[in-house]
């Protein structure tokens, strides 16, 4: 067994200054276990939740679908204005609410599907994939729902949210996260997905929280026919989807031709049709009036120099992902403008469905609040946890990225330069003002709730798999492995610091 110090995400070089919470070495997001037969190589971590909730909206209880198509850019959704048609998820949002421009916080799965449940920042559940768990104490939307007697129920498509990687089986009666993992496509079939998602639907009798995890987008690209040839069908070039023809891409060892692009994304999208396609059955069984929400965690790099991935930067085609939900009081195919974050989900969908929200959730009830009557910058950061972090706030036009020496800060005007390729030759700070600020405000008063966690460790074998899903950076050295410790404090830049731009004092320094 490995105690991971891997070096993983973007290659960008850095020499950050670590001032921030101190947390282990970051941990690819995912684990083995179900992988190949043996027994997981450590246990989740399940902190005990606390609740602080407000009054439950006076409606009667109605049942909540969440459904995360993992690795899904909204621009590449023609629902957005892209290449994938998705007509089941277009049809859902001819019955509801489509927002206009939603983004992520955090560019990996474990943590930003941490943010999406709870309504709170990444960064306030610590490193979650090191853990094996959040480290945050407040509640998940599915133990506020199990709470108030809600059936809660969760099927997995992904190993990058089985429990035991992600923790995140908190609050549900069933976590269904075992399966056999084609090492081709390393994916849970997203029609295996469905069946089991509508058998348990079926089995409930009163109000029930089922959330919906589908992986069928992450790379590799390989949709099924005809979506394969669907979006391009006239390439005759050599590059396909799979991992052995796009490895040398992803480790920034080659780049694509512009053509390669383009075949790549169309397949991308091809997956994306399949998806939509085996999501049929289960939007066809909810319940007329259930809340659902279709949302993605992240988004996929098209361009940028950083091929086909996700995790270490925060250009568009990352940071925008697609949110419907049918069930808020707008009427049906309304289009809501102005920025929205995976963080408001937790308390529109609470809200919606007669739930308490919890008093620290962050996020906003978007039945009650227009993001485009009071925006609010849209933040994310990139894995403090190891060198090269980066941090974006974003308010459409407007947009800044802070990243480590040399590329520094950049700012864009989004209207005039969507494909972000001409920096704006001065950045206005006060544009966005105050994101860094609300950020670690956020992250600084999720503190006093959370506890103590340990380490988990991480088998040579599962090493493998994550690096085949791109969650090690192989260009990059591996750091050696760090002490197994409770989450305290490790001296320097040891694998353990966070890393990253400057944060401002501590939470521990706060409290001093
Ligand atoms: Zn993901």
């Amino acid at each position: 067994m490995l105690l991971l110090g891997a070096a993983v995400g973007c290659a960008t070089s850095s020499e950050p200054t670590p001032t921030a919470p101190s947390e282990p070495a970051a941990v690819p997001s995912a684990a083995g276990a179900g992988v190949r037969g043996g027994p997981p190589p450590s246990s989740p971590f399940h902190a005990e939740p606390s609740f602080e909730l407000e009054p439950a909206p006076d409606i009667p209880a109605r049942s909540v679908v969440i459904i995360s198509m993992d690795t899904v850019s909204a621009p590449i959704l023609a629902l957005y204005g892209g290449l994938a048609q998705t007509q089941n998820l277009e049809r859902l949002a001819a019955d509801g609410v489509r927002f206009a421009d939603p983004a992520t916080h955090f560019p990996e799965t474990c943590l930003s599907h941490w943010t999406l449940m709870s309504g709170v920042l990444p960064e306030v559940h610590g490193n979650a994939p090191a853990h094996a768990g959040s480290r945050y104490t407040g509640p998940t939307m599915a133990e506020i729902a199990q709470r108030a007697g809600f059936s809660t129920g969760a099927i997995i498509g992904g190993v990058t949210l089985q429990d035991s990687a992600c923790g995140l089986s908190r609050g549900f009666d069933l976590y269904d996260d075992q399966f056999v993992l084609d090492p081709t496509d390393m994916r849970r079939p997203a029609a295996d997905v469905t069946t089991r998602a509508v058998q348990w639907m079926g089995r409930q009798e009163g109000p029930f929280l089922l959330f919906v995890h589908y992986f069928d987008a992450h790379f590799p690209y390989t949709p099924p026919s005809p979506w394969d040839a669907r979006y391009d069908p006239d390439y005759t070039g050599n590059l396909d989807g799979s991992d052995a023809t796009l490895r040398p891409y992803r480790d920034g060892e080659r780049t694509p031709s512009a053509r390669d692009v383009s075949h790549i994304e169309a397949l991308y999208a091809g997956e994306i049709s399949a998806l939509d396609e085996s999501m049929a059955p289960l939007l066809e069984a909810i319940p007329d009036q259930a809340v659902v929400v279709v949302t993605a965690d992240h988004g996929e790099s098209f361009g940028h120099d950083y091929w086909f991935n996700h995790r270490g930067v925060l250009w568009d085609d990352v940071m925008r992902v697609p949110l419907v939900i049918r069930g808020l009081e707008h009427p049906p195919g309304t289009v809501v403008d102005g920025p929205v974050g995976l963080v408001d989900v937790a308390r529109t969908v609470l809200s919606a469905a007669g739930l308490p929200a919890d008093r620290r959730m962050a996020g906003r009830d978007l039945n009650r609040v227009d993001p485009s009557d009071r925006p609010v910058p849209q933040l994310a950061i990139t894995d403090p946890w190891v060198g090269s972090a980066w941090f974006a706030a974003r308010a459409y036009p407007s947009k800044i990225m802070e990243r480590p020496e040399p590329a520094g800060v950049v700012a864009f005007d989004l209207a005039a330069d969507a494909a972000e390729t001409e920096p704006l030759s001065t950045v206005d700070h006060a544009a966005l003002g105050g994101g860094r600020a609300v950020w670690n405000e956020a992250v600084a008063s999720g503190a006093d709730d959370q506890v103590e966690a340990p380490v988990r460790s991480v088998s040579e074998d599962e090493l493998g798999q994550l690096e085949a899903l791109g969650y090690v950076d192989p260009t990059r050295n591996q750091a050696p492995p760090s002490r197994s410790h409770s989450g305290g404090r490790l001296p320097g830049k040891a694998p353990g610091t966070r890393h990253g731009p400057p944060l401002g004092p501590t939470p521990s320094e706060r409290r001093r």
